[in-house]
């Protein structure tokens, strides 16, 4: 092969390639802007959990309806609790709805919708060994899911380290197991928990009251608008109640 055969084939093979690596590149980094992508962690009954291998809840409906407003199609990715804030600040998904808390703290590094829903956190005990108040908890194995409240209330009210689960479900099967004394979960996934199993309750009293909105990367003005104009329409409406009646007694079937 001649010297210039040679450079002129070695010019067009890193052609090729350079146009490859940028072909994948774009492919791989660029955000769909036809898709409004939602992320949650679907073990929380009747907001967001797994029908087969389908992400379904409050949750999903609301941010479909949001999808539908803006005339895009929608997409639902599910992860661990603690990547769910980080997904929509890092841009990996356009709303993060998870039965999330408003809290002080979060509002530093997200923009948070108007109010959808209000919870109770609440203690899960064994009948046979009751845990009932915040002074109960003292130098017990509270089991809570990481990243959420009730893993700061352990931390910051009880003063003590939590027991930490990847959901909810997990820490109640450690609650049966005698693996940890009592669980702090928000009251709707709590009621789910305890269905069917006659060895657990609900203590009466909640340890906190908080209230659900979707967390929006800071500085999409427009977003948050169309989102607070979808959730007052639902809220006037009826259907977030309609949608937590019919999935929670989808999700409570699933046990039975
Ligand atoms: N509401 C709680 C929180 O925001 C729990 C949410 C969840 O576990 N999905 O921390």
């Amino acid at each position: 092969m001649s010297k210039e055969r040679f450079v002129k084939r070695m010019l067009i093979r890193s052609l090729v390639g350079a146009a490859l690596v940028g072909l994948c590149c774009w492919g791989c980094s660029s955000r769909d802007e036809n898709t409004l992508k939602m992320v949650t962690e679907a073990t929380f009954p009747p907001y967001e959990f797994l029908r087969g291998g389908e992400v379904v809840g409050v949750d999903v409906e609301i941010c479909r309806a949001v999808a539908e407003k803006l005339g895009k199609q929608f997409a639902v990715e599910n992860v661990d609790f603690d990547s769910v804030i980080p997904s929509v600040i890092s841009e990996k998904a356009d709303l993060a709805a998870a039965g999330i808390t408003v809290t002080e703290d979060r509002k530093q590094s997200v923009d948070f919708s108007d109010v959808y829903a209000k919870t109770e956190i609440v203690l899960i005990y064994r009948k046979d060994k009751p845990v009932l108040t915040a002074d109960d908890c003292k130098g017990k194995r509270i089991g809570v899911q990481s990243g959420n409240t009730a893993e700061t209330i352990v931390l910051e009210q009880f003063q003590q380290e939590p027991e930490r689960f990847r959901s909810a479900p997990e820490a109640c099967a450690a609650l049966k197991a005698g693996r940890c004394d009592a669980v702090l979960v928000d009251v709707e996934p709590a009621k789910n928990c305890v269905k069917g199993e006659d060895d657990l309750a609900i203590a009466p009293t909640p340890i906190n009251l908080e209230e659900y909105a979707i967390a929006i990367r800071k500085g999409r003005p427009e977003l948050l608008k169309a989102v607070n104009e979808v959730i007052a329409e639902l809220k006037a409406s009826g259907r977030i109640e309609s949608w937590k009646d019919q999935y929670r007694a989808e999700a409570d079937a699933m046990k039975e």
